[in-house]
């Protein structure tokens, strides 16, 4: 049998034993393959999605979108505001989608999870396996050639409101700034899971199947068997002594309740990062789309819940993104060579619940609470203040009924506007939680290490375990 499968293909089904049965080739899957593989273990992964490679990230952003994000990209969350959620569904999961941005976990956020939830874990414990991780992922700071007029712009504007800002360290050694990494890296520079690290744990004798959609988890005395499926109706079932559950913090809930466990806080403890982004309009030459995209941003608010960053969206995105229509969605449309996207996420206070899923979409309950309006009102006034002090004629606010508005008004006008959560076009690409993490039985639903209470061969290692909110790009 071939080392990589692929269940869409015609051929029999499947049975196979394991140490090691892996749900999901993401950030977390990925990781614990490389990782259990070098160490002599039998591993299988079970992967959803496809493996992509660098030739099939041609064309429009569009089409491509619709082969690498889960449910065609069209996840929202219900609630207060209808929040777009999306996440990946590919060999890599959501880092074939992601921008490449690569932060630690703030030393504050460390402090607060020891204080909270007992969990005794600071920066000097936790640095080895960061390095371990950027090392594979050969993180490091952005050529400053490639950072271009988003960058220039937002540190005059930065400087002149006077915050600190600086360029965000990412995962593209070898990047020429065709800033769609979102919609997959078409040079491959970008090392996201399905390079830096699915190769690596089957040269270690990993084996991976591919468009197997896991449906059914069970115990069979010390055993765990797992059934997958492609959409052709081919199947594979592994057994294996071990579990390690990374469907990412959308997908990992159902998967566990399906497979019997019950505890109170499964999926529940949702955070986001929810996002709002504005266009700001130049008077001259920007390029949004020959850059990095998420290549720079605002240090200076961080610790207050505030992270912004620079996104280069493509002409594409930037079309369906515009509020406005007829000879003025033509004339804005014109601008974009003059436009940035700039926008910020905030650590959330609010949590969120998946509630089940429908034909493969998550249900996910999320109302954006007091104190997340709070910092998103605080956090416009900043967004404004910045694009115009960098040069900005016009700011195209993700703000509903608040199409354009001009220099001269700058952030004042959002003095007389309350704003609720349904005013915003929101967005958010951070799912975790909902499996988190804790030494309390009672509230968390994973222990210190990942291990599931109750079920002491399964371990969850995705982004379900987080057990806050962090404010960085998890
Ligand atoms: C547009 C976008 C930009 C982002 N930018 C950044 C960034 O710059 N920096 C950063 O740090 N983070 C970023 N993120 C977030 C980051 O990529 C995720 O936090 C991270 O990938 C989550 O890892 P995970 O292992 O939890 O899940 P994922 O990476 O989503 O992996 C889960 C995998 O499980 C698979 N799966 C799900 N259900 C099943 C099933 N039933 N059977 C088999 N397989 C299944 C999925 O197909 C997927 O491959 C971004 C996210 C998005 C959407």
């Amino acid at each position: 049998m071939s080392q990589v499968v692929d269940l869409a293909q015609p051929g029999a089904d499947e049975s196979i034993e394991a140490d090691v049965v892996i749900v999901g080739s993401g950030a977390g899957g990925a990781a614990a393959a490389r990782t259990l593989a070098s160490r002599g273990l039998a591993v299988v992964i079970l992967e959803a999605g496809k493996f992509l490679g660098r030739n099939d990230y041609a064309g429009s952003v569009l089409v491509r979108s619709a082969a690498i994000y889960a449910s065609l990209g069209l996840q929202y969350t219900v609630g207060n505001a209808s929040i777009f959620l999306p996440t990946g569904e590919a060999v890599g999961g959501t880092t074939t989608i992601n921008a490449g941005t690569c932060l630690r976990t703030p030393p504050w956020i460390l402090r607060h999870w020891r204080e909270e939830q007992g969990l005794d874990f600071g920066p000097q414990d936790l640095d080895p396996y960061f390095e371990r991780v950027e090392s594979w992922l050969e993180v490091g700071v952005p050529d400053a050639k490639l950072l271009g007029v988003p960058a220039t712009v937002i540190a005059q504007g930065a400087e002149r409101v006077g915050i600190a800002h600086g360029p965000l360290m990412r995962n593209a050694p070898g990047c020429d700034g065709q800033a769609a990494c979102c919609f997959g890296c078409p040079t491959g520079a970008k090392r996201s899971a399905d390079i830096a690290m699915i190769p690596a744990a089957l040269q270690s004798g990993a084996m991976l199947f591919t468009h197997a959609r896991v449906h059914e988890v069970r115990t069979e005395g010390r055993e765990t068997v797992v059934h997958a499926r492609s959409a052709e109706g081919r199947s594979v079932s592994v057994r294996a002594r071990s579990l390690v559950m990374a469907a990412g913090a959308l997908r990992t809930p159902s998967l566990l309740r399906a497979a019997g466990l019950r505890h109170p806080m499964l999926g529940r403890q949702l955070t986001i990062h929810p996002a709002v982004g504005a266009l700001g309009v130049f008077p001259f030459h920007v390029g949004m789309d020959a850059c990095v995209p998420q290549g720079y941003g605002l240090e200076g608010l961080r610790q207050q819940g505030l992270l912004f960053e620079t996104a280069g969206l493509p002409f594409e995105v930037t079309a369906i993104s515009l509020h406005a229509i007829g000879p003025r969605y033509v004339e804005w449309l014109e601008q974009y060579p003059h436009m940035l996207a700039f926008g910020f996420n905030v650590r959330d206070t609010s949590r969120g619940r998946v509630l089940g899923h429908v034909r493969g979409l998550p249900l996910v309950r999320y109302d954006v609470g007091a104190a997340d309006m709070t910092q998103f009102s605080f956090g416009l006034r900043v967004l404004f203040d910045v694009l115009f002090q960098g040069g900005a004629h016009t700011v195209l606010p993700g703000i509903y009924g608040m199409d354009e508005v001009a220099a001269r008004q700058g952030s004042r006008i959002l003095d007389a506007r309350s704003l609720a959560a349904s005013d915003l076009d929101l967005s958010a690409y951070h799912p975790m939680g909902t499996a988190r993490m804790g030494v309390d039985p009672a509230t968390s639903v994973v222990d210190e290490v990942g291990r599931v209470r109750g079920a002491k061969e399964w371990v969850v290692c995705d982004g379900s375990v987080v057990p806050s909110s962090i404010g960085a790009n998890p």
